[in-house]
C-alpha cells in the first residue's frame, strides 16, 4: 500500500516536471506508444530548465511573460532552432503556436513527423520587443543556453528556421540561398538552413524548396538513416 502510494506521488512528480517544461502536451515514444522515458537528456534537460528560467542576463527578461526553454522529445535527432519567441510564444511559453507554427506542424507532418518527434527551440528565449530581430548582445546573453541544451539532446541534425537563426549559429552574414542546400556544422553537428514558416506564410514561393529541404531531411536524418 505504502510503496503504491509512493509510486503515485513519484509518476505526478514526473507529470508535473515534464508539463513545466513540455507544456500541457504529453508526447509519446512513437513505436512503442508509451510516455517518452525519463532517460538522462529528459531529466538533464528538466533540471537546466530549472536553472535558467529566471534569467535576468538582459533586459529582455524584465519585459518578458514566459522564458520559452523549448519543446518537444529531447531524445529526439533532429533540433529545430527558430530565431527568437513572438507575442504567442510570449504569452504561451511555448516555441512555433501562432500561425508559423500551425504550419511548421503541417510541414512536419508531411514527412509523417509531429512534434513529439523532434525538438523545437529559437535563439532568444525571451520575446523581442515589437518582435525586432534580436540584438548582438541579446545573442551573446543567449547562445550558451542554446549550446548546453544541444549539448544535452546531442542531435544529429540541426535545422535553422530562417536567415537570422542560421546567420546567429553560423556567424556570417550570408543569404538564406547562399546558406540553403548546404550541410554546414554547428558545435560539430549537422546543419541545414531551410525557410522560416513566417516566410512562407509572407511568400507561397518559399513552400516549394522548403518542402525540398524536408524531403532531404526526411531521406537521410530519419529512420535511422
Ligand atoms: N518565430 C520564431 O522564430 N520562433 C518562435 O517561437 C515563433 C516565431
Amino acid at each position: 500500500m505504502m510503496k503504491q502510494k509512493m509510486m503515485k506521488r513519484t509518476k505526478s512528480k514526473y507529470l508535473e516536471q515534464q508539463k513545466e517544461v513540455y507544456g500541457n502536451t504529453l508526447y509519446f515514444d512513437k513505436k512503442n506508444y508509451k510516455p517518452i522515458k525519463k532517460t538522462n537528456s529528459s531529466s538533464e534537460l528538466i533540471q537546466y530548465y530549472k536553472k535558467i528560467k529566471d534569467c535576468l542576463e538582459c533586459p529582455l527578461g524584465h519585459s518578458r511573460t514566459n522564458f520559452v526553454f523549448g519543446i518537444g522529445n529531447p531524445q529526439s535527432d533532429i533540433v529545430f532552432v527558430g530565431e527568437a519567441p513572438g507575442k504567442n510564444e510570449d504569452l504561451k511559453g511555448e516555441p512555433f503556436v501562432g500561425r508559423g507554427g500551425k504550419l511548421l506542424d503541417k510541414i512536419l507532418n508531411a514527412i509523417e513527423l509531429t512534434r513529439g518527434d523532434i525538438y523545437i527551440l529559437n535563439v532568444l528565449k525571451c520575446r523581442p520587443p515589437e518582435n525586432r530581430n534580436p540584438s548582438k548582445e541579446e545573442i551573446e546573453k543567449c547562445e550558451p543556453y542554446l549550446k548546453e541544451q544541444l549539448k544535452i539532446i546531442k542531435p544529429k541534425l540541426i535545422v535553422a528556421l530562417g536567415r537570422i537563426s542560421a546567420i546567429t549559429l553560423l556567424k556570417n552574414k550570408e543569404s538564406l540561398t547562399n546558406m540553403r542546400n548546404t550541410i554546414h556544422k554547428y558545435a560539430g553537428i549537422d546543419l541545414l538552413v531551410t525557410y522560416h514558416p513566417a516566410a512562407i506564410l509572407r511568400n507561397p514561393h518559399f513552400k516549394r524548396p522548403t518542402w525540398e529541404d524536408f524531403k532531404y531531411i526526411r531521406d537521410n536524418y530519419i529512420n535511422g538513416r
